[in-house]
């Protein structure tokens, strides 16, 4: 039950196997059942559900329905949905109800997804292990005492324990990708500006990416045609022509060129991302793939540049919680100086606070040119070095995070969590599209996932190389108990 891919539940939807209904049904047990010891939903509204899943059932017998009629889906808790709490993990929008659709989601609704719930995540989605969420850790399903990355880690979470066929993640530093390693399933952000951001809380505007979570790669791809295109509300969104990302999965590896970053490949691995690494190669391979050297120097200075960056925009975009407009207020205080002060102390978790301070810092006079201004110029040099190794390859292959993940209230510095980041936010600094696809699992069974980082716009040639991998794999396939 429930292990439908989403392109398999689509089909047993479209020769009328099963309803909408029934397949809600199926998940809503499923979920549960399971949920309370995950924790990767944090919202579950079973008559929401079950009323999108009649109007999906009307549609499929009107002859009205596209592939993804009636299939479920999960959004973390980042994507404002109207009715639904949106409160991005956070108190301070726990008693958020929203009055409005974020248009990714809203795409997916008019092709009659079904709504299951709410994923869990970091609080603002600031965090690498579901951990800073208000309403307490994600459990990564394949250990229960291990996290689940972040922080789209409730929906890498419900995906690979099949509580969802898929999901929606967002990533401002990796935060698809690296819970897609941690958890064992297949997601892709896309180039910045691909899918829409109106209707996503904003974490640092300039780097935030919405993408879809699944099994496999086909499913990104298919998920990812519904949600992409020309957004009027979002002043980043491209303007560009309507894609279908599904249209390389069919294209052999024989002969694409498949760069390896010698910065990535170092000791800071684990041997079990080592070997995770090494199995993609020999499949790349074994499947006619030139490998080539590549290299990316300016990696080092990722991270501070991104950690400036981000909690730069973010003290920006966090401003707007200040208790007067909507979200939480303090029950007591003087004057409106009180307010405020009250409101965020209350509503904040401690690493929104560390990183709105951090922001607030170097935004400020004195220290603007010294941090915000050099680490933008970081931001440069760090895009500039992709450019130069994609005119040596086609894509790029590297680790998604040097360890399979780690356990809850293991005892890392905010620091130490900073550096985990270091293969995936160059991808955010450059606005580039990159994917994570399981590769093998570590010696204590947590599966361990890999990266193709390609050049703008190649959305559909990386997840066509991923389907050609998982065609040839089954990493993928494996599910925990
Ligand atoms: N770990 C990164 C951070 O905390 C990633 C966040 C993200 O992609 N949303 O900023």
């Amino acid at each position: 039950m429930t292990q439908y891919t989403l392109k398999q539940a689509s089909s047993l939807l479209q020769s009328k196997q099963i309803s909408a209904v029934e397949l809600a049904n199926e998940y809503l047990a499923a979920i549960a059942e399971k949920n309370p010891a995950l924790n990767g939903y944090i919202t579950i509204d079973q008559d929401k559900t079950l009323a999108e899943a009649r109007a999906a059932d009307e549609r499929i017998a009107q002859g009205n329905a596209s592939a993804l009629t009636g299939v479920p889906v999960a959004y973390k808790d980042i994507f404002c949905q109207t009715g639904w709490r949106s409160a991005c993990a956070s108190k301070m929008l726990d008693n958020f109800i929203s009055p409005y659709t974020a248009t990714v989601v809203q795409n997916l609704l008019d092709e009659g997804m079904v709504t299951l719930g709410r994923t869990n995540m970091d609080e603002f989605a600031m965090g690498s292990t579901n951990e800073t969420s208000f309403y307490g850790a994600t459990k990564n399903p394949w250990n229960l005492e291990h996290v689940p990355g972040g922080s789209s880690g409730g929906s890498a979470a419900v995906v690979a324990a099949r509580l969802a066929p898929a999901a929606l993640g967002s990533d401002t530093g990796g935060s698809i990708r690296q819970p897609a390693s941690h958890c064992g399933i297949t997601g892709i952000k896309p180039t910045y500006g691909t899918v829409s951001r109106f209707g996503m809380v904003a974490y640092a505007s300039s780097f935030d990416q919405a993408g879809p979570m699944a099994q496999t790669a086909e499913d990104c791809a298919i998920l990812l045609n519904a949600m992409a295109g020309f957004d009027p509300k979002d002043s980043t969104s491209l303007e560009s022509e309507k894609e279908d990302y599904t249209r390389d999965l069919n294209q052999p590896l024989k002969g694409v060129k498949i760069g390896l970053p010698k910065e990535y490949f170092g000791e800071g691995n684990s041997t079990d991302v080592q070997t995770a690494l090494q199995n993609t190669i020999d499949l790349l391979k074994a499947q006619g793939a030139e490998l080539v050297e590549v290299s990316l120097p300016q990696t080092k200075l990722s991270i501070p540049a991104y950690y400036v960056l981000t909690s730069a925009e973010a003290s920006t975009n966090l401003s707007r919680y200040d208790g007067v407009r909507y979200g939480h207020r303090a029950a007591q205080f003087g004057d409106l100086e009180e307010m405020y002060g009250k409101t965020r102390a209350e509503g904040f978790g401690s690493e929104v606070k560390r990183r709105i301070m951090i922001g607030t810092y170097v935004l400020s006079h004195g220290y603007y040119d010294a941090y915000y201004l050099k680490a933008q110029k970081l931001r440069r040099l760090v895009a500039d070095d992709f450019q130069t190794a994609f005119a040596r390859c086609d894509l790029i292959l590297a680790p998604t995070a040097p360890t399979a993940a780690p356990k809850i209230g293991a005892d890392s510095s905010p620091v130490e969590t900073y550096l985990s980041d270091i293969y995936t936010i160059a991808v955010n600094l450059a606005g580039l599209p990159a994917l994570t696809l399981p590769a093998g699992f570590s010696g204590g069974g947590l599966p361990i996932g890999v990266q193709l980082i390609g050049n703008y716009f190649s959305e559909a040639r990386i997840l066509g190389a991923a389907h050609q991998i998982q065609l040839n794999s089954d990493w993928h396939q494996k599910t925990c108990k």
